[in-house]
């Protein structure tokens, strides 16, 4: 637990001065801490650690760890099943991969079900890879027109993924391009969309993405070590 704390410290310290330098503060970017293959008891600790923000990319992983630690937020980054919206819908704080607008339909449907509002990020694939998630650039507008028709849904950003890649700058024109499509399109009255977030940065990119405006950055192996 020595080494996660001082893991932490590191990655706080270091976008502190990653924010500084997009002219924002530490507490303007929320830590996600990727939990997925991480053990209920480690989480725990973490969580004592003040980490209140956790992520999982599996609903059945996330529905086992959000029952058994339910004083943490918990967030679904991962791609979801419509037949899965169920266990998610309710149980966590904020989905990052809206991607597709029939699934945008099933999370209405239940969310109308259990007579609440669902807070979501659309998932951009800014870098147009064939094999990633999201939508394209050029569908971001009428994707957030039409949001409207499904008035249980609250648009609160984008989310992306970056290429792998070892060197983070390739990862920057992405983070680049996310953030300027986030400046253009809030500048639009679409409703139920309110564009403050920007879900961007792993572990090996977070502080390119912090640069270039992330609000929230999604790390797992950087904190709980590789797995
Ligand atoms: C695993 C995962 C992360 C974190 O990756 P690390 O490289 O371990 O920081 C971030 N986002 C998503 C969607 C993931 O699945």
């Amino acid at each position: 637990m020595q080494v996660i704390a001082n893991n932490i410290n590191i990655l706080k310290e270091k976008i502190a001065i990653a924010a500084a330098k997009s002219g924002r503060k530490a507490t303007d970017v929320e830590i996600i801490a990727v939990s997925k293959t991480v053990d209920i008891p480690t989480i725990q600790e973490v969580a004592k650690l003040g980490i209140n923000n956790f992520g999982e990319n599996r609903v059945q992983e996330l529905k086992e760890k959000a029952q058994a630690i339910p004083d943490v937020n918990w967030h679904m980054i991962g791609r979801l099943q419509t037949n899965k919206v169920k266990d998610v819908v309710g149980k966590v704080v904020l989905i990052h991969s809206l991607d597709r607008w029939n699934l945008a339909e099933a999370i209405n449907n239940r969310a109308n079900y259990s007579n609440i509002d669902v807070p979501l990020l659309l998932q951009v694939n800014v870098s147009g890879e064939e094999q990633k998630a999201g939508v394209k650039p050029d569908d971001i507008r009428h994707f957030l027109d039409s949001i409207a028709l499904l008035p249980r849904l609250r648009i609160l950003g984008f989310m992306t993924m970056a290429p792998e890649d070892f060197n983070p700058e390739r990862a920057r024109p992405i983070f680049r391009e996310l953030n300027s499509l986030k400046v253009k399109f809030s500048k639009e009255n679409f409703t139920n969309v309110n564009l403050k977030h920007l879900s961007m940065g792993m572990s090996q990119d977070y502080e390119v993405a912090v640069e270039e405006g992330a609000t929230m950055v999604r790390v797992g192996s950087l904190i709980f070590g590789n797995k």
